[in-house]
């Protein structure tokens, strides 16, 4: 059987040092006999499409999914979330439900609602009700007696002076889902098994500051109190994956893998004010918007107003409702620097003519080229990367036409329009780490060989596993089976058989309002949605 565990979020920049260390003792070993290497992101790194991309072979272009929420939804400032029926691609356990292979999944993001597979499916982040809706129905239900109700996020929401709580609650959430993970492998055999971890991702955002002596807000007395708490979870599954494997048969194949790596996030870039002093980006004339706008030209006086909005619920100094649409030609929005043209029958004011798409593009990376930070007078943006070098796909024209990869990986293009005016902001109450586009992959067990690799791709993931169940892998992923992980006899016993694509068909209709209201409400506790 195989084995995969997820760590969302995990690199070998923070792992490495443990394991030699002696801190995570079971990895260690798997990559000690096994196979190892990074494992390249998609553009962008972020969750929900690195997960899709993942579970499809695909890129974001080839099953649609661009970040938490939908490119082009009708209130920018609160945009849908996505969900699994977003996927317009057939994920791997689908594929090997068809072959007849026993499967189960455990908390992978993206996966709400569930899709029926020859096996057990319980859906992770984005999904509303803590394990309650699962494939088949009430699959948990049986294990709440004796293991306590299901976890899939914190209740209590980070703030400095939360951090004690927090920690007990990331690790709270995390034995619950090692109490069901050990109690369903041992009950319910399958031939592949996946187990995902989304508390590494949490941790890390919020918990970076404390780990990393050269962080802007390291303060060594809540250093020397919090630095091991990220290890601490990472050592926490360590421990779960040794008593895991003891309960699966000898020779199961493991894969630990990661949608994506970690670092510092020092300061956030507001993209969309760097696209307004460039004449790409323009606010409404009214007075109360522009009263705004020259607020958010003084960072001082945008903190103290922000704090008052604050009290009246206001949750940004400008938005896009502020944004006058018919002079708009370029605007941000995502997670890691997603950037959309204001293109004419995409966008409902869309005013670049589909025939000027080119030149009109050209003159925006120009422009985001060109941003530097006032402070120092040093570039911002070390790329700017059009949609299709990020990979082709039906669903391309729907996603972010640029992709902007900041030059200090510190820097971080995250909100969808900063909390306060500046175009460079530390922001004490914002995240201290976020992601990075390679993450981690190990693999251990009778068929794979031992040492380094280089060149893996979360796409390639899904051939891989579908190569290594006996089943032959569908011609549309994009990704390709990393054999070069296989030992010899492998090889030449078993070439790779490719099988025509199936349709893709919608497997259920999307969840309710109520559902994405409350999907909503958790991201944004958790701080996902800026
Ligand atoms: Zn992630």
């Amino acid at each position: 059987m195989l084995l995969v565990i997820g760590l969302d979020g995990a690199t070998f920049d923070l792992l490495d040092p443990w394991l030699a260390a002696g801190h995570l003792p079971t990895l260690a070993g798997l990559v000690a006999r096994g196979v190892s290497g990074p494992l390249r992101s998609t553009l962008p790194p972020v969750t929900a499409p690195a997960w899709a991309s993942f579970m499809t072979g695909k890129n974001p272009a080839g099953h649609g999914v661009f970040d938490f929420f939908r490119p082009h939804s009708p209130d920018l400032d609160r945009p849908q979330l996505v969900n699994a029926t977003d996927m317009q691609a057939r994920p791997l356990w689908d594929y090997l439900s068809a072959a007849g292979r026993r499967v189960g999944v455990l908390n992978v993001p993206l996966t709400y609602p569930p899709p029926p597979v020859n096996g057990f499916l319980a859906p992770g982040l984005l999904s509303p009700d803590e394990g309650e809706t699962t494939y088949p129905p009430g699959f948990l239900r049986p294990y709440h007696a004796e293991s306590g109700p299901y976890r899939l996020t914190p209740h209590v929401t980070y703030h400095p002076r939360r951090t004690a709580a927090f920690i007990a609650d990331v690790q709270a959430v995390t034995a619950a889902q090692i109490r069901y993970a050990l109690r369903i492998a041992q009950d319910h055999p399958v031939d592949f098994l996946m187990v995902h971890f989304f508390m590494t991702d949490l941790a890390q955002h919020k918990l970076w500051r404390y780990l990393d002596e050269t962080h802007p807000f390291y303060r060594p007395e809540m250093g020397a109190r919090f630095g091991t708490a990220v290890r601490d979870v990472f050592a926490q599954i360590d421990a779960a994956l040794d008593a895991l494997l003891d309960r699966l048969p000898g020779d199961t194949a493991v894969m630990v893998m990661s949608d994506h790596g970690f670092g510092p996030q020092r300061q956030v870039v507001n993209l969309n004010l760097g696209l307004m002093a460039a004449g790409l980006l323009a606010l409404k004339e009214e007075a109360w918007v522009r009263l705004r706008a020259a607020l958010a030209r003084q960072p001082q006086a945008a903190r103290w107003t922000m704090r008052l909005l604050r009290l009246g619920g206001r949750e940004r100094l400008l938005g896009y409702a502020d944004v006058d649409w018919r002079q708009t030609m370029a605007y941000a929005q995502g997670h890691m620097g997603q950037v959309y043209l204001n293109v004419q029958g995409r966008q409902p004011q869309g005013i670049v003519p589909p025939a000027d798409y080119l030149a009109a593009r050209a003159r925006v990376m120009q422009a985001l080229q060109d941003l530097r930070e006032p402070a120092t007078g040093r570039a911002l943006v070390a790329d700017v990367i059009p949609r299709e070098a990020a990979g082709e796909g039906p669903y391309l024209a729907a996603g972010p036409d640029l992709h902007v990869i900041m030059a200090d990986p510190g820097d971080v293009a995250y909100p969808m329009f900063a909390t306060d005016g500046a175009l460079v902001a530390q922001q004490w109450l914002a995240d201290s780490g976020n992601h990075r586009p390679e993450g981690i992959l190990v693999a251990c067990g009778p068929v794979f060989r031992h040492g380094r690799m280089h060149e893996a791709r979360l796409i390639d993931l899904a051939p891989t596993i579908l190569h290594l169940s006996g089943v032959a892998v569908p011609d549309d992923m994009h990704g390709r089976v990393l054999t070069e992980m296989f030992t010899d006899e492998f090889q030449q016993a078993y070439p790779v058989c490719t099988q025509p694509a199936a349709a893709f068909r919608p497997f259920a209709t999307p969840p309710p309002d109520e559902a994405n209201a409350l999907i909503t409400e958790q991201l944004r506790a958790l701080g996902y949605l800026g």
